[in-house]
């Protein structure tokens, strides 16, 4: 096998050592202590990490403060700011393969599809550099003797803590939208995804960000992500992840009232309609729960199917779901690679036992194989959407099918669950994608399509699938305060 590899990312781990990036500079954990990177399809060690305790962060909140208060970037002229931040976009694009690859060795998605993601990202950033200047406040009306304005001003230090699934993007879509409106931060990656973040950071300072504007501390989420939450300098909090753990960020952050956004789990329905379009639906529905092995937050792992062509739709989508080629993310030929850790394997194989237990009969996949965490696409017919693997988050290439008979079944099947991140909806009938569209409960729908992302389009969910929006035209909101000036004349 041709493993698609560059030397530049074989390279920097090769000259990695287990260390935070503060203030610029790598630094050693204060503990000394360090945890291992680990390839998930091969299960080998890939390099050593700093395991960061609440000593790392103070510091490296103390670095992001006094590079806040020292203005260089919070006071910059922001057509300067745009500048610098078209020049990380830049440059993170001229390393987009070792990115990408850093990536993929970490967490197992497959190259093309790291690739891609690491693009969404760089899309992000250049659409902040490209609004970042028309961050205003407004005048209000008011009688001549008085002037009344709004100021829009950073928050001060933003903590951002990102998942595994997609790194680069949740650094560039948070940490990115902090930056870009003056305020600098402190990224706390998941264990399992540090390597990408840490090599965007610095790229970041070779094109010319202040130093202390972006710093990273690795670690775990107990020892590392909740002294980051609890710290008194921190302004506020982004968080992606599980909503398990997002519930217990918006409540730590009740301690000293910090602002928070959060981007949590999903069990999105895919909805297909009998006058859909099948030759389209059915590689889409594939795709949109087996993208990043199925670990990704929209996933369309619900799929609802019209009853007339249920069968037929289920027998294409199992073939097509057998032509996947498992194995290391790195060779070309594949194209479905291996759950990230050992963890999510075994949450993973735990709900295809579940679902049989329940009842539901596997159509296609259904058990592990292979050395690696390899688990192979699993189409699950289930007869009601209440069962567990209908309405939990799997986090792995698994999707349940349910039938349904009409619209509003289909619409009520589709909005019972906790969740509203995203969702989609196959039919030619325009009348009632229109319908569907108002109907579902969810901060995304797609309409014949799957997937598409636009960093000029808000991002986030309803219900428990979060708070606020990333992205879009508005993205600034989060990370600014409007301070309401009186002046007498
Ligand atoms: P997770 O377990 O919730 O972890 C997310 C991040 O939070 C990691 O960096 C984790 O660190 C950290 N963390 C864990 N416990 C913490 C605590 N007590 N205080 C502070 N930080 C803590 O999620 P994951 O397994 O990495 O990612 C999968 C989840 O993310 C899924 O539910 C998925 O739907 C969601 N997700 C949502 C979106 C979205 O935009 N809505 C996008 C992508 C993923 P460690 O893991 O290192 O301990
Ligand atoms: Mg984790």
């Amino acid at each position: 096998m041709t493993l698609l590899t560059t030397t530049a990312a074989q390279d920097w781990i090769a000259g990695f050592t287990p260390k935070h990036f503060i203030n610029g500079e790598f630094v050693p954990p204060a503990s000394g202590e360090t945890f291992e990177a680990i390839n998930p399809s091969t299960i080998e060690r890939i390099a050593d990490l700093a395991q960061g305790n609440a000593d790392d962060i103070d510091a490296a909140v103390r670095a992001a403060r006094a590079a806040f208060d020292a203005g260089a970037w919070s006071g910059m002229d922001p057509f300067e700011r745009s500048r610098l931040l078209t020049r990380f976009a830049d440059i993170a694009e001229a390393h987009a393969d070792e990115l990408a690859e850093l990536e993929s060795t970490e967490m197992g998605m497959i190259l093309p599809t790291a690739k891609a993601f690491v693009g969404v990202g760089i899309g992000a950033l250049r659409h902040f550099a490209g609004t970042l200047a028309n961050i205003s406040g407004e005048t209000t009306s008011s009688a001549s003797n008085v002037l009344n304005f709004t100021l829009r001003e950073p928050l001060g230090v933003v903590g951002v803590i990102i998942p595994w699934n997609v790194p680069t993007t949740g650094f560039m879509w948070k940490a990115g939208a902090a930056i870009a409106a003056g305020n600098t931060v402190v990224i706390k990656p998941a264990e399992q995804a540090c390597l990408s973040v840490v090599r965007l950071a610095e790229l970041a300072v070779e094109a010319g960000i202040p130093a202390g504007v972006l710093n990273v501390v690795t670690g775990d989420g107990p020892t590392a992500g909740e002294p980051l939450v609890d710290h008194p300098l921190v302004d506020k909090i982004t968080f992606t992840g599980s909503t398990t753990v997002g519930k217990r960020i918006m409540s730590r952050a009740a301690v000293n009232v910090k602002s928070i956004s959060l981007e949590l789990g999903g069990k999105s329905p895919n909805i297909i309609f009998d006058d859909a379009n099948l030759d389209l639906a059915v590689p889409y529905a594939l795709a949109a729960f087996t993208t990043v092995n199925g670990q990704g937050c929209v996933c369309g792992t619900r799929i609802l199917v019209q009853r007339g062509i249920k069968d037929e739709f289920v027998r294409r989508l199992a073939e097509a779901a057998e032509q996947l080629k498992l194995g290391d993310p790195l060779d070309p030929e594949t194209t479905l690679g291996p759950l990230s850790s050992q963890e999510q394997f075994e949450r993973v194989v735990g709900y295809l036992e579940i679902g049989k237990e329940e009842g539901a009969i596997a159509a296609t996949g259904g058990a592990p194989t292979g050395e690696g965490y390899f688990v192979p696409a699993t189409v699950f017919e289930a007869s009601s959407n209440k069962l567990r693997i209908a309405q939990e988050e799997i986090f792995g290439p698994v999707a349940t099918v349910v039938p349904f008979d009409t619209e509003e079944e289909a619409l009520a099947i589709a909005n019972d669950i906790e969740y509203g991140l995203a969702s989609a909806v196959w039919t030619s009938d325009v009348q009632r994608a229109g319908r569907v569209v108002r109907g579902l409960r969810a901060g995304t729908v797609w309409v014949n399509t799957y997937f598409s992302l636009a960093s000029n389009m808000p991002f986030g969910g309803y219900k428990q699938s979060g708070v606020g929006r990333e992205n879009g035209m508005n993205w600034y909101l989060d990370f600014t305060h409007e301070k309401a000036v009186y002046m007498q004349l």
